[in-house]
């Protein structure tokens, strides 16, 4: 028997992990933070209410087990980079060393009109097969990766109302074992 190399799977904080759309305050399964990323922090005004309070997030400690149980191996896809490892990790129970893609210009407007972190992710991912999930994936992405990325890949947008969910998990397993 051969072993081949499980799938990636890239992982957004802010949408799947932390549903920050949310209608109620308190979804269940959730706990609420108040956490001050670097790159937040620097948008804030010093010395503000906010700056002072720090970013609120959501996080659900059921996901970390869920998510290193499955047929994948997990990376960062975040804006939150290595600060996902030391702030979020911890909270969902995920490996706090985990492969993190430093994106070379955050935010950065795509003349396509792809989510920024597209081109960095196909670049990083280098042709391995790999599911993302995030909030920002469009079509447009979708259609780009499937003609410029030599793998399988599977493009799961979540929506930021309500994170990730029992049936995204399900989705993701079954992808990954249909490989
Ligand atoms: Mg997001």
């Amino acid at each position: 028997m051969t072993v081949r190399p499980r799938p990636l799977l890239l992982l957004d904080v802010d949408g799947p992990l932390n549903p920050f759309a949310a209608r109620l305050s308190r979804p269940r399964g959730y706990t609420t933070h108040h956490l001050r990323p670097s790159g937040w922090l620097s948008r804030q005004t010093p010395g503000s209410r906010r700056h002072r309070r720090g970013l609120r997030v959501r996080l659900n400690p059921a996901h970390g087990p869920i998510l290193t149980g499955l047929p994948f191996e997990l990376a960062w896809a975040t804006t939150w980079m290595h600060e996902a490892n030391s702030m979020i990790a911890p909270v969902v129970g995920l490996p706090t060393d985990m492969p993190v893609i430093e994106w070379p210009e955050p935010f950065a407007k795509d003349p396509d009109g792809l989510c920024w972190k597209t081109r960095p992710l196909l670049e990083w991912a280098d042709g391995r097969p790999f599911a993302w999930v995030d909030d920002m994936i469009t079509d447009l992405d979708t259609t780009y990766v499937a003609t410029h990325h030599d793998g399988p890949a599977l493009l799961l947008r979540i929506h930021p109302r309500r994170g990730l969910r029992e049936r995204d998990f399900a989705t993701l397993t079954r992808w990954a074992e249909l490989l």
